[in-house]
């Protein structure tokens, strides 16, 4: 039984508002977002944060950083979004399976 929150929501076991899913990665909206869009994107397998990361999750990265805007360009945010990743309480990292916040569709609210 995994504790992560997003290991959850991964298995079904959390509800989340699920807007694209493959193979290796997951999109959901953020629960209390900063922008009129905010959604994560996050791999399917558990990684805790950058410094957790491997070289062998390279591909895995790169093939997230190339799937957000084509997920950007489905929920509308033709003019561009903001790319966020948090690493560690000095990012105020709050959830530690790594994920990609996406912002954007008009003004930021309390994102730090
Ligand atoms: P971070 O500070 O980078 O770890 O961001 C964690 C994000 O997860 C925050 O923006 C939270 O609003 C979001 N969050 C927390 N719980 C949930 C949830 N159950 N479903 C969707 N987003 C969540
Ligand atoms: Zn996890």
């Amino acid at each position: 039984m995994t504790e992560c929150l997003f290991c959850k929501i991964r298995d079904g076991e959390v509800p989340a508002d699920i807007i694209f899913e493959d193979d290796e990665c997951l999109a959901f909206c953020d629960i209390n977002p900063k922008a009129p869009v905010h959604f994560l994107v996050i791999p399917r397998r558990h990684i805790a944060n950058l410094w957790d990361a491997r070289n062998a999750d390279e591909g895995l990265l790169g093939r997230i950083q190339l799937t957000i805007p084509k997920i950007a360009k489905e929920q509308g945010l033709d003019s561009g979004f903001r790319t966020v990743l948090n690493t560690g309480p000095g990012g105020h990292q709050e959830v530690y399976h790594i994920h990609y916040h996406v912002l954007g569709g008009g003004p930021f609210t309390g994102f730090n």
